[in-house]
């Protein structure tokens, strides 16, 4: 079975919008049902899909993620995963998004966190069944969708690094966390797990908390999948790293198969300050324990 496909090349999404005969803005809608295929709902049923355009010409799916045994607030939406696929393949802006479904309050804050959000074009396909939000024809801003809004401007400095712009949080790990090696790793996978972890936690956006963290799992082949925390002005909306690891697992074809199980996660660790204010720990730990029982957890701890 083919993998699934998560970025499409900006040559390629060229050439399928010419073959059909559509402008590029016109094949976004036409992609938004493979985007629900990848979803993994199985407490709803209900399948969400996004597509977006970035400003390098690439295209980008996103589907929402749901996992049973959790309270629902571990969920990632549709849009959160778009975002964080842009983030991964270090796409710098997003411009057009076509989604299956009108875009929730929390995701519409989420977008926020993205330079110049009020000018993301947004366009409703109305795919799922009993749809009564308005589907729209034509693409509409965000700022259509959010009018008076809430976000980064209101509390950081307007220079400060946006989500989809580069992170550079500094962050070393702490030398007597260091020397806690995972019984059951070998010593070279953990350091390249705990390397990945420590460069994620770099990435993160958390200048709320400036409490910065990352995640990075391994599969059962051995191939390693980075996470980093990302915060929303609002608090509730934002992601945690495992999630962000979770969507990178998806995106980067974790355990090989197309339908691949989280218990083909077998190790993983996140990276964080000592004593953060902001601490995924224990979200991080029941998480990973709930969707892969097996997968080895170890924290290590950073400073700038
Ligand atoms: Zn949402």
């Amino acid at each position: 079975m083919d993998r699934p496909r998560f970025v499409i090349e900006a040559s390629e999404a060229e050439s399928m919008a010419k073959q059909s005969d559509l402008s590029l803005l016109q094949l976004l809608p036409t992609l938004v049902k493979s985007a629900q295929s990848l979803a993994r709902a199985p407490i709803s049923n209900f399948y969400v899909g996004a597509v977006g355009l970035g400003s390098s010409g690439r295209i980008f799916f996103g589907a929402n993620l749901e996992f049973p045994g959790l309270p629902l607030h571990h969920s990632v939406h549709a849009e959160q995963f778009l975002i964080t696929n842009l983030t991964l393949n270090a796409e710098s802006n997003l411009k057009y998004v076509a989604v299956s479904d009108a875009p929730c309050g929390h995701c519409r804050q989420f977008f926020q966190e993205i330079r110049h959000a009020p000018d993301i074009k947004i366009l409703v396909t109305g795919d799922n069944k009993d749809a009564k939000n308005g589907n729209l024809k034509e693409f509409e801003s965000l700022s259509h969708f959010l009018p008076h809004r809430f976000g980064p401007n209101d509390l950081l400095e307007k220079d400060a690094p946006l989500v989809l712009e580069p992170h550079n949080n500094q962050l070393s790990l702490i030398s007597n966390s260091i020397s806690k090696i995972p019984n059951g790793i070998s010593v070279s996978v953990s350091d390249d797990l705990k390397s990945a972890a420590l460069e994620a936690a770099n990435k993160s956006h958390a200048p709320y908390s400036n409490c910065p963290s990352g995640v990075a799992l391994m599969d059962s082949q051995g191939k390693i999948f980075r996470g980093s925390y990302t915060e929303s002005a609002a608090y509730n909306p934002s992601l945690g790293p495992v999630q962000a690891a979770i969507v990178a697992f998806m995106v980067g074809g974790g355990g090989g198969g197309a339908e691949c199980g989280y218990d083909k996660i077998v190790a993983g660790v996140l990276v964080e300050k000592e004593g953060a204010v902001v601490s995924q720990e224990h979200t991080a730990r029941l998480l990973l324990q709930v969707i892969s029982p097996k997968c080895e957890f170890k924290v290590f701890h950073c400073g700038s």
